[in-house]
């Protein structure tokens, strides 16, 4: 992985304390620095739940893709998946694919409950379904979604689910994960595995509630269905849910990986007459006009005025009614808030570490009746939004298999995110239980 990290296993000294809480201890000799420590948290003992503790029936294996703490690479482990409870689904994967969120637990910028089982954006077929389950049977194809819903709090009435306390439990990137989210699996060394946004997907199945899982049309490529599952709810989503941007408009969009992409490709659906693609390297730039882009502009930070010039030249003099930045780069939101013109709208959706700070003009946002506003998932809602996108896949009135640069196996996974953070990806998808390259 990226900044060669070195391999490390749980050592035999990994220790479950059931009247304490449980220890994730080494016995190689490995040493965590002080950020490792920091991002590793530990799981009170009142929160195992009763699988765990008591095993009557024989081990259900799966191969995951683990990771035991940041900065260290994935290890591809058998690991046992706990028995199916009320309310889940056992999916059978097909694909999952390759995202910078995942990125930021491998590399230790976000806080995690570790070891932790990454992968967030996958489309499988559903084996088992738990007690309880109404809307899904085995054989159904579905996408994961890391948006639940409980249909009855504040957030959730009001159309924002991302924002339920559903989705902040399930994440082990969150202070109260373990609160309420039951462990579903555990490692050879009898460690529970969390699962990054409730789902954990770089595996050969999945156990999730069946309110993460979006049922899909059987036709459906596993790829695009996987690709419903983030990247393209988050973008298009940004233009048509969060932004609602009106035919006609001018939209200038700061970086061009997958989200990028996806957002285009949302700005064209919404009928923005002008798509302006900024973008660091020539070649990314060049493929924006692939999905709908007017026009592409190579930006590098000396090039500043010029950037702000020419989309000033495509937009009457004004600026963009709206920009959306992708990447999550303090210099690139600056740029973006400037890129508008007065009364104009910046929707930030690059996911950056939760620390990171942007210096904004406040007196001119006032004056000039900017908006900033954040976005995450495209505040959709996916049980209407994801059928929505598989639509169009369907008349072919977007075509999303372009967005896909590569494809990997499960093994490859750390080769897979060094290539997507060097720039090498739009975005990659690993294949599971299939043929790598279908
Ligand atoms: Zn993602
Ligand atoms: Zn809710």
């Amino acid at each position: 992985m990226g900044g060669g990290a070195s391999s490390n296993k749980v050592g035999k000294d990994s220790s479950i304390d059931l009247g304490q809480n449980i220890v994730h201890g080494n016995s190689n000799g490995m040493k965590n620095n002080g950020n490792q420590q920091k991002n590793k948290k530990l799981v009170p003992k009142s929160l195992i739940p009763s699988p765990f503790k008591k095993h009557l029936k024989p081990k259900t294996l799966m191969k995951a893709a683990i990771l035991n703490e940041p900065k260290a690479p994935f290890l591809i482990k058998n690991i046992e998946i706990l028995p199916l409870r009320e309310r889940e689904v056992l999916v059978k994967m097909k694909a999952a694919g390759i995202c910078q969120r995942d990125w930021e637990v491998a590399n230790g910028s976000k806080s995690c409950t570790f070891p932790v089982l990454c992968g967030h954006e996958g489309s499988g077929m559903v084996e088992a379904v738990g007690e309880g389950v109404i809307d899904f049977r085995p054989g159904d194809m579905v996408t994961l979604s890391c948006v639940s819903s409980c249909h009855r709090c504040f957030y959730c009435v009001r159309g924002r689910p991302r924002l339920c306390h559903s989705n902040v439990e399930a994440d082990p990137t969150s202070p109260e994960t373990y609160q309420v989210t039951p462990i579903r699996y555990r490692t050879e060394e009898e460690l529970p595995v969390s699962q990054f946004l409730g789902i954990g997907c770089f595996a050969e199945k999945v156990v999730v509630p069946a309110a993460n899982c979006v049922l899909m049309p059987e036709h459906l490529p596993p790829m695009i269905a996987a690709l419903m599952g983030c990247a393209i709810p988050t973008g298009i989503g940004s233009v048509l849910n969060t932004a609602k941007v009106e035919a006609g408009s001018s939209v200038a969009v700061f970086g061009c990986g997958v989200l990028g992409m996806a957002t285009i490709i949302g700005a064209k659906l919404a009928g923005a007459s002008c798509i302006i693609a900024v973008e660091k390297t020539q070649a990314s730039a060049e493929r924006a006009n692939e999905f709908g882009a007017t026009q592409a502009l190579v930006w590098r930070e000396e090039d500043r005025h010029q950037t702000l010039k020419s989309i000033r030249d495509a937009t009457e003099g004004r600026g963009a009614d709206y920009a959306f930045e992708t990447i999550g780069s303090p210099t690139m939101q600056e740029l973006a808030l400037e890129a508008i013109r007065p009364g104009g709208m910046l929707v930030l959706t690059g996911t950056a570490a939760t620390e990171t700070v942007t210096s904004l003009p406040t007196g001119l946002l006032a004056r000039q009746q900017k908006t900033v506003v954040g976005s995450c998932d495209g505040f959709c809602i996916p049980s209407k939004d994801f059928p929505f996108y598989a639509e169009l896949c369907t008349k072919k009135q977007i075509d999303l298999l372009k967005l896909v640069t590569k494809t990997y196996t499960l093994e490859d996974l750390n080769e897979a995110f060094n290539d997507l953070m060097e720039g090498r990806l739009t975005h990659g998808i690993v294949m599971l239980n299939v043929p790598t390259n279908t």
